[in-house]
């Protein structure tokens, strides 16, 4: 059951009387092609139960085989983290029933973790840094996903039966888990955000994962308990699951703040407990009470080597861990001279690397943006897609770019050919070419619009006589009318211009 918001405490109160600390754990589902344990494909959206095998959904006999590829990616994960990788470690079953999960166990690691003692320093709002120190980076098997149909709210209460897919179970996934974070104080749902955030970011630049949190490919789970300001120690916890988004993490964590010291102000006791977050009106609502670690069981799993990554093989891997992107970015905006408020807009819009890609096939950072977070934002949002799901390449983007920037294409005819490139009518050459847009580029086909519009206007033609130059616009709009579009509108004025003299 969620609680009102009149039994929220004001966050001001709650920051006068307590201090937050904050657990995040983020479930990152590797991009390999094949699960973790078998060879079944990993692709999101198949038809339920069409990428499974007696492996992963947990036939007897059946033997797992751990996939290298996604060691690899979690070694990398654990050094971009600055985490110590294992030389030797077990995965271990953790043991429990679940529908969607058909061994009746997990395949997790638990003591012997592929990469320990790390952390990621995150950019906070106003461009200080906070480092949020890593525990662990674990390898595991993701669960399968269950359907619950005929309630209203797609839960298990209500529902009259429940389907199951289990395309999902065995998937890949690293659980990244941090230490407590302690201190941040008001800051503390920013601070979640700004980790989840630059997590993503640098998982997405390490090329392992799609990070879509909209697809589940990124999952957050926040743990948030309170102190009293003459605490010693921690309070206890409640752990908010599946919270989708990054403006999410953010919302949840400062609602179970000011839940939770509501609780604790009436004299009440915070119980240890998932709870799970309401997109819909930003609260949470109690789960299941929490298991401890005792209760599942753990035990190395027997038929399953260790993983064993050797030292040489690690510092190989560690050449190919790419700059964090918010250094990148800090030198990017240096170079392009772009301000603060421009960058955000930009990283907001999941913008950078498509621009960044954009400008090393030509185009200025100016151009580049002004494509995709204008015009191409908008086609995408219309569409219901990421920009990064627009059928146009950055390639495609510059080549339109070069086109304006010669005086081939006027501003609206770059439009069109951007929408003929989404519509799939081929290169932007091409729908250039098949759609007649090209600007007239010989005057002496202009000549003859312009000498018409001066005709028919002569008062105009009198103003810029008399050096009312502005007064030119208007016939440059009438040629261009004319021309349907396809004149070079600096070249009109400047034939207008001449004619005038
Ligand atoms: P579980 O198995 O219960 O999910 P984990 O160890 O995987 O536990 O994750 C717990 C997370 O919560 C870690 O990030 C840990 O640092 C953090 N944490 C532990 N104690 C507290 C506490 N009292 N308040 C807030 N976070 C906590
Ligand atoms: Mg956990
Ligand atoms: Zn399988």
């Amino acid at each position: 059951m969620s609680v009102s918001t009149a039994s929220l405490l004001d966050y001001d109160d709650v920051i006068a009387r307590f201090d937050p600390v904050l657990g995040m754990e983020v479930h990152v589902e590797l991009g390999t092609a094949t699960k973790m344990f078998c060879g079944c494909p990993t692709e999101f959206g198949a038809e339920p139960n069409t990428q499974v095998c007696p492996v992963c959904l947990g036939m007897p006999g059946a033997l797992p085989v751990v996939n290298a590829a996604a060691v690899e990616s979690a070694v990398r994960i654990g050094l971009a983290l600055h985490c110590a990788i294992t030389p030797w470690g077990r995965f271990a079953r953790k043991n429990y029933f679940y529908p969607d999960q058909p061994k009746n166990y997990q395949i997790s690691q638990y003591d012997e973790p592929i990469a320990t003692e790390g952390y990621l320093d995150v950019v906070l709002d106003d461009g200080s840094t906070w480092r949020v120190d890593i525990e662990r980076a674990h390898m595991e098997e993701d669960t399968g996903k269950s359907l619950h149909v005929g309630g209203a709210t797609g839960r298990i209460d209500g529902a009259s039966h429940s389907l199951l897919d289990y395309n999902r179970a065995g998937v890949p996934l690293v659980e990244i888990v941090t230490k407590p974070i302690v201190g941040a104080g008001e800051r503390a749902p920013e601070v979640a955000r700004a980790y989840v955030t630059a997590l993503r970011e640098l998982i997405r630049e390490l090329g392992v994962s799609d990070v879509r949190m909209d697809q589940g490919s990124l999952r957050c789970d926040a743990n948030v308990s309170l102190m009293a300001k003459d605490a010693t120690e921690f309070g206890t916890r409640t752990e908010t699951k599946n919270v989708n988004s990054l403006k999410s993490v953010e919302v949840a964590v400062r609602y179970e703040m000011r839940r939770q010291a509501a609780v604790l102000l009436d004299g009440g006791e915070i119980v240890q407990e998932t709870r799970h977050f309401q997109e819909a009106d930003g609260t949470t609502s109690a789960g299941r009470r929490k298991e401890t670690a005792e209760d599942y069981r753990y035990f190395p799993e027997p038929d399953l080597e260790p993983v064993a990554p050797d030292a040489a093989w690690i510092e190989e891997l560690r050449a190919t861990i790419p700059e964090a992107p918010w250094i990148t970015r800090a030198r990017i905006q240096k170079e392009w001279g772009w301000s603060d408020a421009v960058m955000r807009d930009v990283v907001n819009a999941d913008a950078l690397p498509l621009i960044s890609a954009t400008v090393d096939a030509g185009a200025t950072p100016d151009a580049a943006r002004s494509w995709w977070v204008a015009y191409l934002a908008q086609q995408a949002n219309t569409l219901g897609v990421t920009l990064s799901d627009l059928s146009i390449t950055p390639a495609q983007v510059a080549r339109v770019a070069a086109l304006v920037a010669d005086r081939t294409l006027t501003n609206a005819n770059a439009r069109k050919v951007v929408d003929g490139v989404l519509a799939g009518e081929g290169d932007p050459d091409q729908v250039v070419e098949a759609r007649g847009l090209a600007v007239v580029q010989d005057d002496s086909a202009l000549e003859q619009a312009v000498a018409d519009a001066l005709a028919a206007n002569p008062a105009i033609v009198e103003k810029i006589k008399a050096g009312k130059v502005q007064a030119a616009g208007a016939l440059v709009g009438q040629v261009m009318k004319a021309t349907k579009g396809q004149a070079d509108p600096a070249r009109v004025k400047e034939l207008v211009l001449a004619a005038c003299e």
